[in-house]
């Protein structure tokens, strides 16, 4: 984990991030955050005392679970590509999963997009070998000290090692281990440096943070995502994805066509809910009190991004 910085937000700009007005009492009511500590902390915390599961999806291509984001490893003679690097606190774990598959050298990595759970163990990967490719964006934001407001957080600049080497614009293909792998930009989605990695001869993509599978997903307002954009990457993936296509989600189990239309249609729902109420002049508490994912909770709100949480995201863009 690189260093993060100690939190210097004042509750005001707190407030202002969270679309409330000063005055309001809901943040000593309910935490803005899944945990106490917060949404960072809590994802390293995690990650460290997590198993990592490594699951054979076809061919030779494995999804690595329990670190941060999912995990895709195409192994082959041209050693290991991975999409996603979790987070460095996992190593050892990480380290011992690539190893459990076989003994093909760690030589490539490709971030969907630059946010920490995935991106946080390139220093490592590259230590041990990898050249990393990601859009040119995430290139951008590691490069520099980068808040996410949603978060509460502030990540330094990545050391040289960890950056991407080779960045692209809009699509990039590479060709692996007997695999075509074509890199795609969504546009600002979750992020401004959304990608998806489809393995096209083998029919598997890994569609990064653009899918959330089961669990709301975090939308990062300060790096270029909305609620819109990343309806908009729903859209997209659903346009690319056929009945025989596996998708791999940034975070939840991997999945399919159908999984990939629920997360669609529930965020269009949500989206539709909260704009209803916020044009009614609802401030964000009492949007929240309306309870405009209540039919969505029991599925969705299970994970880091809270009801609340995912509400107070919504809002923020509508
Ligand atoms: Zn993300």
């Amino acid at each position: 984990m690189r260093e993060a910085e100690p939190t210097r937000i004042s509750r005001r700009q707190l407030l202002a991030m969270a679309g409330l007005s000063a005055g309001t009492t809901l943040l000593a009511r309910r935490p803005l955050f899944a945990k106490d500590e917060g949404i960072v902390p809590a994802m390293v915390n995690a990650a460290a005392k997590a198993k990592i599961s490594v699951h054979p999806i076809r061919r030779n291509i494995s999804v690595l679970e329990g670190s941060g984001g999912n995990i895709a490893v195409l192994t082959g003679r041209d050693g290991k590509l991975l999409v996603e690097a979790g987070f460095a606190v996992s190593r050892p774990a990480i380290s011992s999963a690539l190893t459990s598959i076989n003994s093909d050298p760690i030589r490539h990595l490709i971030n969907t997009h630059w946010h920490t759970d995935h991106t946080d163990g390139n220093a490592w990967l590259h230590s041990e070998g990898a050249a990393i490719t990601a859009h040119e964006n995430t290139r951008k934001r590691l490069s520099i000290a980068t808040r996410v407001e949603g978060w509460d957080w502030t990540f330094p600049a990545a050391p040289a090692g960890a950056l991407p080497v080779t960045v692209f614009a809009a699509e990039h293909e590479m060709r692996r281990n007997d695999t075509r792998i074509t890199l795609k930009y969504y546009g600002p989605a979750h992020t401004d440096s959304d990608i998806s990695v489809h393995f096209t001869d083998a029919d598997v993509i890994h569609v990064g943070d653009t899918w959330w599978n089961g669990v709301y997903p975090f939308i990062d307002y300060s790096t270029g995502g909305s609620i819109d954009g990343q309806i908009r990457a729903a859209e997209a993936n659903l346009a690319v994805i056929t009945s025989k296509l596996i998708v791999i989600p940034g975070h939840g189990p991997v999945g399919g066509r159908s999984d990939v239309a629920e997360f669609r249609d529930m965020l269009v729902a949500i989206r539709e809910n909260v704009a209803v109420l916020k044009k009614q002049g609802k401030s964000l508490e009492e949007t929240i009190a309306a309870k405009p994912t209540a039919t969505y909770d029991a599925k969705w709100g299970q994970f880091l991004i809270t009801p609340a949480h995912f509400t107070g995201l919504v809002y923020a863009g509508v």
